[in-house]
């Protein structure tokens, strides 16, 4: 049978992590075939809650499930990882000043860089979650120099998932209609979700909607202020469906997809900064992400991607000023 693969989840305790686990557990994020150890990152605080989760995953019995470890140590818990999922973040707080929460959250991602550095398996992937995710993801990723920076990415598939479901059901067509659904630039409110790349029965989705004052006004800012409006509804932050995107994304890095959105570092392509880490309309193909290049960018589309990337150019700006970089 194969082998093992070691999962990390950090902020295992959190309320991610708790959609997540069982997920990665049963097999849906590397196939029915592959066996998962897991390792859960807590903080010392909260180590007796993943403890708590770690007693559920052992009830669930599940066949894939070879091994549990949990750990307030980053270097243990990227020992030989072969996926990492960083969920656990510095989240901000009322009256936080932009600079403190970078500086927070560089106490926390700076470690976690060199930890991988010092120990992943060489087909390491990383994905990071945890907020501001891009630019949590560039620390992390500076502080792994042996490692191929391609390996380091965040995660935008949520905004793409709700994107798709946005446009479906305004077309009133299921979302496996839709294609090359693309999310450009930093995973926040400027974040810019394309419909004019964006494919339907053979027509651009900006043209079968047909209606450039909903695509403005109604659709870019229900997708990118979707996660306020669960709040407001759910009196809590979306956390199964974030927990089903990073699922998304990791299992179509390794298992393959033509067209999706992911946040990768840039080569410099569609005037993207090299270095950043942007999201993009990528493909993979054998377990490695290319952007997809060639496309087309219209003077609005353009306009709006300027913005969100200029945005990730600021917040690598600020945490190079503060040494975090
Ligand atoms: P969640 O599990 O709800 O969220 C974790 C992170 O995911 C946050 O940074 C959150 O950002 C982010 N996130 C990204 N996309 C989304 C989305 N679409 N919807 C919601 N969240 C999103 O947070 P909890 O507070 O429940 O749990 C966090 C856990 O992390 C705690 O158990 C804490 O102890 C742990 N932690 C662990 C660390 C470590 O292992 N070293 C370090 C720091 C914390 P946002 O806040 O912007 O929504």
């Amino acid at each position: 049978s194969k082998a093992a693969v070691k999962v990390t989840v950090t902020g295992a305790a959190g309320q991610i992590g708790y959609a997540l686990l069982f997920r990665i557990a049963s097999g849906q994020l590397l196939g029915p075939d592959t066996p998962v150890r897991l390792s859960l990152l807590e903080i010392p605080p909260a180590l007796k809650a993943a403890e708590g989760t770690a007693m559920e995953l052992d009830d669930c019995a599940f066949p894939l499930l070879a091994g549990i470890d949990i750990t307030d140590d980053a270097k243990h818990a990227f020992d030989g990882v072969n996926v990492a999922l960083l969920v656990g973040a510095r989240p901000r707080t009322k009256g936080m000043e932009r600079g403190d929460l970078l500086e927070a959250n560089g106490g926390i991602f700076k470690p976690q860089g060199e930890a991988i550095n010092a120990g992943a398996a060489d087909d390491v992937r990383v994905l990071v979650v945890g907020n501001p995710a891009n630019t949590n993801a560039l620390i992390a990723r500076s502080h792994a120099p042996d490692v191929p920076a391609e390996r380091f990415t965040a995660m935008t598939r949520l905004d793409h998932n709700r994107a798709l479901s946005q446009v479906a059901t305004k077309l009133g067509v299921s979302v496996s209609e839709i294609s090359r659904m693309t999310i450009w630039g930093n995973h926040s409110a400027t974040q810019y979700p394309d419909l004019f790349r964006a494919q339907v029965g053979g027509r651009s989705a900006a043209e079968a909607v047909g209606d450039d004052a909903w695509l403005r006004d109604t659709f870019i800012p229900t997708v990118a202020k979707r996660g306020a409006a669960i709040i407001e509804a759910r009196g809590a932050s979306s956390a199964a469906s974030a927990a089903n995107a990073a699922i998304d994304h990791v299992y179509d890095w390794v298992h393959g997809s033509d067209w999706t959105s992911m946040a990768v570092v840039s080569d410099g392509s569609y005037g993207v900064p090299e270095g950043l880490i942007s999201s993009f309309p990528v493909r993979c193909v054998d377990g490695q992400w290319q952007i997809i290049q060639g496309l087309e960018i219209d003077e609005f589309s353009r306009e709006r991607i300027d913005a969100s990337v200029g945005e990730l150019a600021e917040e690598r700006d600020a945490v190079r000023e503060l040494g975090l970089i």
